[in-house]
């Protein structure tokens, strides 16, 4: 039987950075579920597709092949046979994930993807909905978040670290445009499932927030 940890919260609460050092420290599978979507919205991109048109979505989906592979230790995403990590990274990728994985058909194809990847190995996996839709039965599920101030903070300094010239207020608009969209659609919206642990990582490095989480999980896998 293989262990799962759900990690879900909003967009830049710190998951994939936790997540990443969280799979290290006990030696899991680390899946970050967002490349996915973010892999699917380029592809209806590249095809033109009306992001408002659900049956031209439906009827493109079964068009995309999204696989994941592990390479020294990092998770590489493939979008029909071409790796695309670096470009699902783009602002504008975020955007389109947020906006086309509101629909049905794109849920349903990641959902089984994902839970597929949990049967077989033990996983560290982020997201919005892995704890309330993708691993209900997950015996550790974390629900990690951080106030929007917080959260747009670190995103301006990892792009002002890369050299970028980021705004601060236009990066907190889009933080909270996309928590709207994230938690008002109706699949499966963003939420924190009952018996999540609630981590708000304000006020905690993200070394302490791992700590947590590894010593949660150890603790489960001995009662397991
Ligand atoms: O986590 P990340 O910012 O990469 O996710 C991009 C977008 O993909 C999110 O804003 C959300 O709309 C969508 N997503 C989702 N369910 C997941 C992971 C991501 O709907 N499990």
């Amino acid at each position: 039987m293989s262990f799962q940890i759900a990690l879900d919260g909003p967009a830049g609460a710190g998951k994939s950075t936790v997540a990443k050092a969280v799979a290290a420290a006990l030696q899991f599978i680390y899946i970050d579920t967002g490349a996915m979507y973010r892999a699917m919205g380029l592809y209806f991109d590249s095809l033109g597709i009306d992001l408002d048109d659900e049956s031209a979505i439906d009827s493109a989906c079964p068009g995309a092949s999204v696989t994941i592979a592990h390479q020294e230790g990092s998770q590489h995403i493939f979008l029909n046979g071409e790796d695309v990590t670096t470009a699902v990274r783009a602002e504008k990728a975020g955007m389109l994930a947020s906006k086309t994985s509101a629909y049905g058909s794109v849920r349903r194809k990641l959902t089984s993807m994902q839970q597929e990847i949990a049967k077989v190995q033990n996983v560290v996996m982020d997201g919005r909905d892995i704890g309330t839709a993708v691993l209900p039965e997950a015996p550790l599920k974390v629900y990690l978040t951080a106030s929007v101030e917080e959260r747009a903070r670190r995103r301006y300094l990892e792009l002002k670290n890369k050299g970028q010239d980021p705004d601060l207020a236009e990066i907190a608009a889009d933080i909270e445009q996309r928590d709207y969209q994230d938690m008002h659609r109706e699949i499966a919206p963003l939420c924190q499932a009952e018996d999540a642990v609630y981590l708000d990582s304000s006020d905690l490095t993200a070394e302490q927030v791992v700590e947590k989480i590894v010593s949660l999980a150890r603790e489960r896998m001995n009662q397991e």
